[in-house]
């Protein structure tokens, strides 16, 4: 049960250690996650929500322009068809690849984002919802979005199960987490702000998060590579 969710892999050797909570490396393929893994229930407290609500969002126009940007970059992938943002938060995404010609669901698990989304912009769909609950509604997409959530989820073989279950074939995936293996990160991994147990309980690198893809029948199609900043950003197909 303590197995690498990667390759099943359970031989795995310390990597560091933050607060309480240790991380180990799978000595088979690399995988750096956190062991024990929080229970969904104990990372669910992590999330303070009180920020969020009905006209309240940090940062909202700031998020919107970054959005709008993100989103025309990605415009071919999503114009005219059924797109989806995993993990939404206050739907700045979904909004911006609304504007742009897509048919739009967001989802996420914070009440208080989904507030915010469904308040600020009221021609999305937005969804506060468990994967589990919106994988049942049986709707599949052409293209996802899913941006800085992975490196979150307790439980990354649910997660993909998700991903996997609502992308059509063919359809397309964009995913961003941060990258482990950057030039950027320092030496000493603990002194990194992505290395932020437990907020992110596991952080892959490119090698990693390709046999995770292929195991759920994704393949990474794109690679935007950032030189000054530690993240992998991935475009991603699903297989026929
Ligand atoms: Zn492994």
């Amino acid at each position: 049960m303590d197995a690498c969710p990667i390759c099943d892999g359970v031989q795995t050797a310390f990597f560091a250690r933050q607060d309480d909570y240790n991380f180990v490396a799978c000595r088979s393929c690399g995988f750096v996650f956190l062991l024990p893994m929080p229970s969904a229930e104990a990372l669910a407290e992590v999330y303070d929500d009180e920020a969020f609500g009905v006209g309240r969002y940090p940062k909202a126009k700031s998020r919107m322009r970054r959005a709008m940007f993100r989103a025309l970059g990605l415009w071919p992938y999503f114009f005219g068809k059924d797109a989806i943002d995993v993990g939404c938060g206050g739907g700045f995404v979904a909004e911006s690849m609304r504007r742009l010609g897509a048919r739009v669901a967001g989802l996420d698990i914070s009440p208080g984002s989904i507030a915010y989304a469904k308040h600020a912009f009221p021609r999305g769909r937005f969804f506060e919802e468990t994967f589990e609950t919106f994988l049942a509604r049986g709707e599949t997409f052409d293209f996802i979005h899913s941006s800085e959530v992975i490196e979150h989820i307790g439980d990354v073989k649910e997660y993909m199960t998700f991903l996997s279950g609502i992308a059509r074939p063919g359809a397309r995936l964009f995913l961003t987490t941060p990258d482990i293996a950057h030039p950027t990160v320092p030496k000493d991994v603990t002194k990194w702000d992505m290395f932020a147990p437990p907020r992110h309980v596991q952080l892959f690198t490119e090698a990693t998060l390709t046999r995770l893809f292929d195991a759920y029948a994704f393949d990474i199609v794109k690679r935007y590579y950032k030189k000054n900043a530690p993240t992998l950003q991935v475009l991603a197909r699903k297989r026929d």
